[in-house]
Parts: C-alpha cells; sequence; structure tokens
C-alpha cells in the first residue's frame, strides 16, 4: 500500500510517498506560493503516485474541530493567499482517499512516537524553534488538540535584567517566540543565529527562556520526553545549558527518575529532519484504517 505524506510549511511543502513501516520510497519539495500556484502540483504528484491515503501536517494556525464547518482550513496566516484556505477539502476534491491532518508539529511530535526517540511514550512534547516557535503535544497517547490546538511559543515569559533585545511577537511583549526564535535573535543582536556560536551572552539567556518554558510545559502537562527541533536547535551547546536553566527554574519541585537523567529527557530530534514527513506518513495510515 502507498501512502502520501505532506509536510506543508510556510517556505516549502515536502512531499512524499511510503509504506506502513515508515519507509519512505520518495520525497520531492515545492516553494510555498500561492494556494493556486502551489497545490495542484501537490496533487498532481500525489495522483501520478496513486497513494491510497494522504497526511498532512500543516502550518498554522488551523481548524482541527472536526464538527467544524471550517474543519481542515489554515485560519489566521500572514501568508498571501492561505489566510481561509481549506487544505484538507481540497485534498479530499482532488484526491478522494481518506485525508489526516494536524498541525506541523503535532506531525513532528507523532514521527518521533511512532518511529523516533519517543517510540512508546504516551505523553511527550515537541517543540520546535526556528523562524517561529511552536509546540506538539501528546496526552495520554492523543495528539493534543482541545478547543485548538496548543501554542506552546505564545506563553508568557519573565523578562531578563540583563536582555538588550524585546520580544519581536506583534502580539505579545514577552512571549516566547517573540524572545527565542530565529529572527529574534537576529534582531537582538545584528546577525543571524549561526554567526553568534562564540558569543556566549546570545547562548545563556536563549538558554534561561527556554529552560525557563519547559519547566512550565512540565508543570502543566507532565510529560516523559521533550524533543527540541527547529533551525535554532541546530547550536548543539543549548542543550546542556537548557537543561540546566530547566533545573534551575523547577528548583527540586518535581522529583522523578527522568529529573534525574535530564540528557534522556530533553533531547534534540531524531529523525535527521525527516520527523515532519514520517509523521504526515502515520497520519495517513492512521486515516486509512479509520476510513
Ligand atoms: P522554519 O521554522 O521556517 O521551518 P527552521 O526550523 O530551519 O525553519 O528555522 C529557521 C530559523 O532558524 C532562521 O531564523 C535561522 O536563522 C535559524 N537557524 C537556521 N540554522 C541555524 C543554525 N545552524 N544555528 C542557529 N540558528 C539557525
Ligand atoms: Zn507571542
Amino acid at each position: 500500500m502507498i501512502y502520501g505524506s505532506l509536510e506543508a510549511g510556510g517556505t516549502k511543502m515536502v512531499c512524499a510517498i511510503g509504506d506502513e513501516n515508515g519507509k519512505i520510497f520518495e520525497q520531492v519539495k515545492f516553494p510555498t506560493l500561492t494556494p493556486e500556484e502551489t497545490m495542484p502540483q501537490i496533487f498532481d504528484y500525489f495522483k501520478s503516485k496513486n497513494v491510497q491515503a494522504l497526511g498532512i501536517a500543516c502550518f498554522g494556525p488551523i481548524d482541527l474541530r472536526k464538527d467544524s464547518k471550517d474543519y481542515g482550513s489554515i485560519t489566521s496566516t500572514p501568508k498571501k493567499g492561505w489566510s481561509g484556505y481549506n487544505i484538507v477539502k481540497a485534498a479530499k476534491e482532488a484526491l478522494n482517499v481518506p485525508i489526516g491532518f494536524d498541525t506541523d508539529v503535532n506531525g513532528s511530535l507523532l514521527g518521533e512516537i511512532t518511529y523516533g526517540c519517543a517510540k512508546g511514550l504516551t505523553d511527550a512534547i515537541y517543540l520546535t524553534i526556528g523562524t517561529g516557535v511552536g509546540g506538539g503535544v501528546m496526552s495520554n497517547g492523543k495528539l493534543l488538540h482541545g478547543m485548538l490546538h496548543p501554542e506552546l511559543g505564545h506563553i508568557r515569559m519573565p523578562l531578563l535584567k540583563n536582555d538588550p533585545g524585546k520580544s519581536i511577537c506583534p502580539f505579545h511583549d514577552n512571549c516566547l517566540e517573540g524572545l527565542t526564535s530565529g529572527p529574534s535573535l537576529a534582531a537582538r543582536w545584528g546577525k543571524t543565529a549561526d554567526l553568534l556560536v562564540d558569543n556566549k551572552e546570545v547562548w545563556e539567556i536563549e538558554a534561561t527562556y527556554i529552560g525557563t518554558a519547559l519547566a512550565s510545559y512540565v508543570l502543566t502537562l507532565s510529560p516523559q520526553k521533550i524533543i527540541l527541533g527547529g533551525g535554532v536547535m541546530h547550536q548543539e551547546q543549548l542543550f546542556p545549558l537548557i537543561r540546566e536553566k530547566f533545573k534551575e527554574a523547577l528548583n527540586g519541585y518535581v522529583v522523578t527518575e527522568e529529573m534525574d537523567h535530564l540528557e534522556d529527557y530533553i533531547v534534540p530530534a531524531s529523525l535527521n529532519d525527516d520527523q515532519g514527513i514520517l509523521g504526515a506518513l502515520k497520519l495517513a495510515i492512521d486515516a486509512y484504517a479509520e476510513k
């Protein structure tokens, strides 16, 4: 059986076909232009491969409420042409196969839970720190949607006194995304993060915000593992620093075996940047099984 997998991002669309064992046979990419320009190419690709179901892990915010008339839409994105576009409806019309749908970050988390470093866990978080900051959550074995879907990137942070920068989020003057995303680092320090590797202050501040946020997630969601991905997390020196700041933030309050082994608890993504496409593949497999 051939399943289709689409990782729909704000800059590129990654399409793949694979099987129920998580084997990816082929991957192609299209730039994200307008829906009218981009989506027909994608649907033609999947049609030519005769996929039996399609999983879509999508940038957002998106409408995931199954009983909503707008289920499957991208809602309030500033990305030109995409606000209000119903990607699930369009895919269904073009392909006439079961469609699985979730956020990009839930997709990445599902990839890690099914095929990667969180295999077998029922409660986990995937946080991406890239152009934006977003998080996927699995709770009690289910991807968490709730009212809409969690927005872990926009929680308020205590501002650090020694922080020379400020939040660049248009909505919040002190949220995690506004203070730690790649563009936020560039705005604060005047150059992109990859050129700041040797500046200790940069990573000290970055890790303090991230570690503090992770402590809040542990207190509210009680994950068994936290996976960190996204462009900024390519800075490997962040991991030990984040674990240290996380520990300071919790200050010994949570006592579990996991807290004694933070190197296995706060971890990098494990699937060579394929976690999103593999998660979307699992969405397709599940959609087919449910049909
Ligand atoms: P997106 O979030 O758009 O899907 P990424 O996760 O690759 O894409 O995030 C892009 C952001 O990550 C950019 O702001 C970029 O400056 C930053 N970034 C990319 N590579 C690195 C790196 N090696 N070190 C630090 N920051 C990086
Ligand atoms: Zn914000």
